[in-house]
């Protein structure tokens, strides 16, 4: 699946908060307060904390400061120091008060601290507002890396991706596969149906390619005008091959007229596909550089159909 998590559908019910306390009576009176308003889940200890932070990541965590073997504070620096939870806010909730603790809590990189005993009231609005902040932050985040044409991903996030999966595939010694697609002939159903029905070609292109690739780590991006690319990590080029030629199905399945086409009596698309066996000092942009020069091919040999490696 490509599509971008839906930040936009979320609501707050959907909002989830990961509670760490060593002491299960501190975990309940705080699931009491907040359970009605979200999905909480909980960790008692600090491995089990890292753990489920960087499997579910939550929206919020609520840390508890002292807990034996590792503190709060050193749970929060390392929550803060890798990439994938880096982002989750962290309110301390602790029995340690005083301006020093308090410092430390946020030098740490806690968004907020609330000293026990609390007031129910008071934590239920902090953690609303804390939460309405990381909602409006993952909002922004995914309209950065959204096409506003067409909803799928946009060329930043093909780049970012590319790079993320690249070194995923170094580690995993697996093949990563590029497909680059263009739409045939495009230049001259716009110039006939005009600029709108040229718009609402490529929503409707991308809306179908967007829905061929079902892997995890899959991804279907517009990278132009009427060019995308799909990423395909762990996929050899026969596999690559067969989803660059689903892509020329779907898009002719969709039957939208082209009556300025050398080629079919509908729109249609050309696929290039590259493969590349990652390494650590390859360049990630080079699979893009064969999927690129093989659909270059694909144009030349009459267009509507996928060329390989
Ligand atoms: P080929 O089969 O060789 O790919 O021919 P083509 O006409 O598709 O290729 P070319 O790259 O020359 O034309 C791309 C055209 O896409 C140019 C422009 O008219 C159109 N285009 C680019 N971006 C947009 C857009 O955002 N909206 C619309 N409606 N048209 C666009
Ligand atoms: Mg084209
Ligand atoms: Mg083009």
């Amino acid at each position: 699946m490509t599509a971008y998590p839906d930040v936009f559908a979320t609501t707050r019910e959907q909002m989830r908060i990961l509670i760490v306390d060593d002491i299960p009576d501190n975990i309940k009176s705080l699931n009491a307060i907040l359970e009605e308003d979200y999905s909480i889940s909980f960790a008692t200890y600090w491995k089990k904390a890292l753990e489920v932070a960087e499997r579910t990541l939550p929206d919020l965590i609520l840390l508890d400061i002292l807990m034996p073997d590792m503190d709060g504070y050193e749970i929060c620096r390392r929550l803060k120091s890798d990439p994938t939870t880096r982002d989750i806010p962290v309110i301390f909730i602790t029995a340690l008060d005083g301006e020093a603790e308090e410092e430390k809590g946020l030098a740490a990189g806690a968004a907020d601290y609330i000293t026990k005993p609390f007031h129910p009231a008071i934590v239920k609005l902090r953690v609303r507002n804390h939460l309405m902040l990381k909602l409006q932050r993952d909002r922004l985040a995914a309209l950065t890396m959204t096409d506003g044409l067409t909803e799928i991903a946009n060329r930043r996030r093909l780049d970012l991706h590319l790079d993320a999966e690249w070194r995923r595939c170094v580690r995993t010694e697996s093949l990563l596969s590029a497909v680059m697609i263009d739409i045939d002939q495009f230049k001259p159903l716009n110039d006939h149906f005009g600029h709108a029905a040229g718009d609402e070609c490529l929503r409707r292109v991308a809306q179908a390619l967007d829905g061929v690739p079902r892997r995890p780590g899959d991804l279907v991006a517009r990278i132009g005008g009427e060019e995308f690319v799909c990423l395909l990590p762990g996929t050899d080029a026969k596999g690559a091959m067969t989803i660059a030629q689903r892509f020329c199905d779907v898009v002719r399945e969709l039957e939208i007229p082209h009556p300025c086409s050398t080629v079919s009596e509908f729109v249609t698309v050309s696929c290039g596909v590259g493969t590349a066996t990652p390494t650590m000092d390859g360049e990630p942009e080079s699979v893009l550089k064969d999927a690129d020069a093989n659909l270059y091919k694909a144009k030349k040999n009459g267009r509507n159909q996928a060329v390989g490696p």
